[in-house]
């Protein structure tokens, strides 16, 4: 057993773990959590998102309420070249010719150490640990994850803003097509065609794109067409996304599209239909986090002796796909600097303070439960 967190963070960064490929690193935390006596077992999600494993999950029996961590074991890399990690001056980093896998094995390794820690505790809530799989290509094994116990309160480690920041909102998209109907004929039969790329052209020039003034964001990203020279381009194709951190504000700027492409085919005799891909769509996150979520992050925060603060993410995380099926969800900034590249680094201390800050959410909600009797 590794003698200190830095030291199971590199062991656990070495294994390589490439979305779909988990299965070695889901058994070396499986082999601490049995050393350590904790309770835990695999689902059956590989099978359906394609994974060589499943979720990791470890159960820690407690009294009252029933609180669920998730850190993703996947990490961005194939896993060819293999990492080594360097420490200097209490900074981890890798060799330079990697990247390191703070993202997310900084959260895997945290979380393992407060479970032994927390499994030491003479009182504590009921713990669910979630191991996931297929965070990085986002399959999102946490989409399938159904835990024997529904827990009261979700937190999902995850993200590099500073420790002690939580996540309570990270944006949404919806992927569109907008496909105009024209009618093709040969260039010289010109009075019998209609130009779809026409329509095209009004609706790029009439749709605000980019950033708008709601915070919500607009981008067509491709127009396809035919495009003969002799032709009359009869069908054209755009496609683009939708970004925003709430579902009403995305429903409003798809309304929008719709108008601007039927203003586009009444001028010029085109048709047109708007598709959403919802498979590819992911819904935006959006926590209640003024309600004791917030509260149980903010005392945990000052006990772990970490500055409280909340923010929104522009990416989109484990969060998002399980929007609505857990009432009271927030995000845990799991720190280090630089993820997805070779100069990805984490403080040990960070390492530390990320461990004590999942022990101290477990202690608040303790200590939350308890007072909550006193009359
Ligand atoms: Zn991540």
């Amino acid at each position: 057993m590794p003698k200190d967190i830095s030291s199971l963070f590199c062991n656990l960064v070495k294994i390589p773990s490439p979305s779909g490929k988990e299965l070695e690193v889901a058994r070396f935390i499986s082999n601490y959590l049995r050393k350590s006596g904790i309770y835990h077992y695999t689902d059956r999600v590989g099978k359906t998102i394609g994974s060589n494993s499943g979720n990791l999950i470890a159960e820690l029996k407690g009294e009252g309420p029933t609180i669920m961590f998730i850190a993703h074991i996947d990490t961005v890399e194939t896993g060819n070249t293999p990492i080594k990690p360097v420490i200097s001056d209490g900074t981890i980093t890798s060799d330079g010719n990697t990247i390191l896998g703070v993202d997310n094995k900084a959260a895997v390794a945290a979380l393992m150490e407060a479970l032994a820690e927390i499994k030491r505790k003479k009182t504590r809530p009921n713990i669910i640990a979630v191991f996931s799989v297929r965070e990085e290509d986002g399959e999102m094994g946490v989409k399938y994850l159904k835990p024997r116990t529904m827990p009261d309160q979700v937190f999902v480690i995850d993200g590099s803003s500073p420790l002690g920041t939580f996540i309570s909102c990270a944006l949404g998209d919806t992927l569109f097509e907008i496909r105009l109907h024209g009618r093709s004929v040969h260039v010289a039969y010109a009075e019998k065609g209609i130009n779809a790329m026409k329509a095209a052209g009004i609706i790029m020039a009439s749709q605000r794109l980019g950033k708008l003034d709601d915070g919500s964001y607009v981008n067509i990203s491709k127009v396809v067409s035919e495009g003969k020279n002799n032709v009359i381009p009869g069908e054209v194709l755009l496609s683009g996304e939708v970004r925003a951190f709430n579902k009403s504000k995305i429903v409003r700027r798809i309304k929008e599209l719709k108008s601007k492409a039927r203003d586009a085919c009444r001028i010029t005799g085109c048709t047109y239909d708007l598709l959403i891909n919802r498979k590819e769509s992911i819904q935006p996150f959006n926590s209640i986090a003024k309600e004791g979520i917030a509260s149980i992050a903010r005392m945990a925060s000052k006990q772990a002796g970490l500055k409280f603060g909340m923010v929104r993410v522009k990416g989109t995380m484990e969060t998002n796909v399980m929007q609505g099926r857990y009432r009271y969800m927030i995000g845990i900034s799991r720190g280090g600097k630089m993820p997805h590249s070779k100069s990805e680094s984490i403080t040990v201390k960070e390492l530390e303070s990320l461990k004590g800050l999942i022990v101290a959410i477990a202690d608040s909600v303790q200590k939350m439960r308890v007072s909550k009797r006193v009359p």
